[in-house]
Parts: C-alpha cells; structure tokens; sequence
C-alpha cells in the first residue's frame, strides 16, 4: 500500500486485503465500504442494491446473468462462449457487430458462430460512411498514409446502423481506444468487448501490464 497518499486519497488499488471479495479478513481503515460516509455524497450508494433486484428490469436481469455466467462457467468457457451465454440469459435474440476493419475476418468467424448458435446478427465495420479524415479535422501529416485517402473511423454512425436494426447486445471487436467510447456512448443496446485492440501485443493490451516490470518498463517513467 501507498504510504505517500493521505486517507482521503486512498483507494482499491491502494489495498492489499480484499475484505470484500470474501469477509474473511478486516477491512481496511480508508475502505470505501465500511468508512464512515455520513458526510459524504456517496453514503446512501453504498448499501444501495435495488437497481440489482427489481424483477426484470434490465439492470437486475444483466447482473444476474452475469453472475451466472461467472459462476457456472468460470475457466471453462472462452470469452466468445461466455458472450454466448449472456446473450442467451439476457433474452437477446439479435446481435448487433462493431467491429474493426482490422478484425473483419475475425468479426466473420464470429457472425458464423452466432449463426450456428441461432443468432440473428447484423455488422458496421469502423470505415463505414467512407468519409476521409480530413474532413472532420484531421490534418493530413496525422493520417497512417498522408497523401491518400483515408476513411476515418465512425463509431457514431455503426451505433446509429446497429440502432436503427434494433439489436438487443452489441459486441465490440477491436475498436479503437476512444472509438469505443464513443460507440458505447451512442448505442442504444447494451455493450459488451469481444476484442480489446492493442496493435502491440496481438490485442491482449494486459500484456502489457504483466511486463511492466521488465520487457514495458517505460510504462512506469515519469512524464517531464
Ligand atoms: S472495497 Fe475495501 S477491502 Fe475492497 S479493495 Fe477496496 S479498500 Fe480493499
């Protein structure tokens, strides 16, 4: 734990106990969940459990499926079947893709697999709309091939198509950092990720932080 912070600032990723997770230790003095919050304008959230159990309203009918998924799968299922699974639990019945031009073989794999599983599904690849970056901003010297034509990635718009048919769960597939924001901002479903793009490590961005010790060093230098 941090011993350069005062309490206030002290947080999860400060502690080492884990109280939480299973009660079988003590939680620590700066917890968020046993400090005294009287004055504090989250008090009344931290007990706070009935968006989890109102019947089928959505956010009580997701947090059970997930748990379910956790719990009756856990390490034995990939991502892909787990996605399945909640789908499944949740009652979607149309899957709606968001995916990468990068990953379009790997979206296609993965609309043959809804298909196979009774799916209906319907895709918006990044490019969509072909509008070339310049004209939202972006100047020339910032495009991967300055001097061509280069469509810039719409998330907005594969929200609005996969809005328009309705999908009930939309399945992001290696969208950009900052492009998935904004596709997870203007969806109308429910979102979950596929695939986390990280061009480095073959899109396992936790790679990353596993070597940040050693191989990603440079991820602990102090910015000037
Ligand atoms: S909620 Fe409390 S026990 Fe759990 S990680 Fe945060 S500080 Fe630690």
């Amino acid at each position: 734990m941090s011993r350069k912070k005062d309490l206030e600032h002290l947080s999860c990723t400060d502690c080492s106990i884990y109280n939480c997770k299973s009660r079988s230790k003590e939680f620590p003095g700066f917890c968020l969940t046993t400090k005294d919050n009287d004055e504090h304008s989250i008090a009344d959230d931290i007990e706070e459990i009935k968006h989890y159990l109102q019947g089928d309203e959505q956010d009580a009918v997701v947090a059970r499926a997930s748990a379910q998924v956790e719990g009756l799968f856990y390490g034995k299922l990939t991502r892909v079947e787990e996605i399945i699974e909640f789908a499944n639990r949740i009652g979607a019945k149309k899957i709606g893709i968001a995916t990468c031009a990068g990953l379009i073989e790997e979206a296609k794999i993965f609309a043959e697999i809804l298909t196979a599983k009774g799916f209906e599904y319907y895709s918006a690849i990044c490019k969509v709309g072909s509008v070339d970056k310049t004209e939202i901003g972006i100047l020339e010297e910032h495009k991967i091939r300055p001097g061509t034509h280069e469509s810039m990635c719409n998330p907005i718009l594969q929200a609005r198509i996969l809005n328009y048919q309705k999908t009930d769960l939309n399945v992001v597939i290696g969208l950009c950092v900052g492009h998935d924001s904004l596709f997870i901002k203007y969806s109308d479903a429910l979102v979950t990720t596929l695939v986390t793009k990280d061009r480095i490590t073959g899109h396992n961005p936790v790679a990353a932080l596993y070597t940040a010790h050693s191989y990603y060093n440079r991820l602990h230098q102090k910015n000037d």
